[in-house]
């Protein structure tokens, strides 16, 4: 494998490109692989963007989002064209083909060079390129630093600097996590130099709600809402049903396991979403515990430390049950110096 600097001969002539990340993106999958499309076709490359699922909303916004192909029964096609054209492939803000599904075993299969460019643990090893750092607190930091790497600093105009802000923002909790070093910072500053409206990518962001999500935000919290204060866990646990009555759309419990995670003294949080593949599970945790480990064992997932994420083909009351016994076998690990006050 070579690093990204190695890439850049590539890079001299146009080429076809496809960029792609995870199963529904987030702002740091998506922020990303716009910044890169926005970039790339200032160079003069013929590059898309294949999500493989769709995504929330409130990403709608960044520069090039009419232009993403949604990977579907319907585009397939397309896509499978796409990625045997393709003399580059970009993968990122994940780490192993199957957390694209599908659409990864047309990624595995091509003969296109393949550029890994991710923070996530233990990365498969499929790709030519990578630029890999577990420490990095966002994918777009690191797209950024590839381009200013590239001696292409001045293409950075407002519009890719504010998809790498929002991936930054967001995959620092708004600048709370303990991954907000230094160049975090230091980085955030420069796409503000760059002509980032850091105070608009917010407030498009967060602040952009429906009125049914807000109400299934109150529904969640005063219905669906677990608290063990002797396992320091919380959760939640969403039924279709629920997802239903709302109206619920893609991206609309994102950041919900959060509020879980804000209860002082908890160790770790949980969101379980049931849903027609499975039921999907959101884990989060203060400190040392390491919920990736947690997701890889029993759920078939990963991620970091302090968020990880997983899938769970049982219902959604056998999971939660597994879950619970999870909780009292992992209790001395949970345990936490804060006790949870319960007001009842
Ligand atoms: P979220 O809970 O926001 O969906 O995901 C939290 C973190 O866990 C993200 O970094 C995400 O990439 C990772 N993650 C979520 N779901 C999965 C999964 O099914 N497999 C793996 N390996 N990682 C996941
Ligand atoms: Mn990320």
């Amino acid at each position: 494998m070579q690093d990204l600097l190695k890439l850049k001969e590539v890079l001299q002539s146009p080429q076809n490109v496809v960029i792609t990340t995870h199963h529904k993106p987030d702002a740091d999958a998506l922020g990303s692989s716009l910044g890169l499309y926005n970039y790339l076709v200032k160079k003069g490359h013929h590059v898309t963007v294949v999500s493989p699922s769709d995504y929330a909303s409130f990403l709608h916004w960044m520069k090039g989002n009419e232009k993403v192909m949604v990977f579907s029964e319907n585009t397939k096609k397309q896509a499978e064209e796409l990625v045997n054209k393709a003399d580059v492939i970009f993968c990122l803000d994940f780490s192993n083909l199957s957390r694209i599904k599908q659409f990864g075993e047309l990624v595995r299969n091509s003969s296109a060079k393949k550029v890994l460019i991710d923070h996530h643990r233990d990365p498969e090893q499929f790709a030519d390129y990578a630029s890999h750092d577990i420490n990095s607190a966002s994918t777009a930091q690191l797209v950024y630093k590839m381009i200013v790497s590239y001696g292409d600093k001045a293409l950075i105009d407002k519009d890719i600097a504010e998809c790498f802000y929002a991936g930054i923002m967001t995959d620092t909790g708004s600048f709370k996590h303990p991954n907000t070093n230094k160049e975090v910072h230091e980085i955030v500053a420069e796409l503000i130099d760059l002509g980032a409206n850091n105070s608009e990518v917010s407030r498009l962001i967060y602040d952009t709600n429906s009125l049914d999500r807000l109400k299934f935000l109150g529904f969640a919290l005063s219905q669906r809402l677990t608290v063990y204060p002797e396992y320091h866990t919380a959760f939640f646990a969403i039924s279709m049903k629920d997802l239903e009555k709302f109206k619920s759309r893609t991206g609309d419990t994102e950041g919900l396991v959060n509020y879980a995670l804000s209860i002082n003294g908890i160790t770790m949080a949980a969101l379980f979403t049931e849903s027609e593949e499975g039921v999907k599970l959101s884990l989060r945790s203060i400190g040392d515990f390491q919920v990736n480990t947690l997701a890889a064992h029993y759920f078939e997932g990963g991620g970091h430390k302090n968020a990880a994420g997983g899938i769970s083909h049982k219902s959604l009351k056998e999971t939660v049950a597994l879950f619970e016994d999870l909780i009292k076998e992992y209790s001395e690990q949970l345990k936490n110096k804060t006790p949870i006050e319960t007001y009842v």
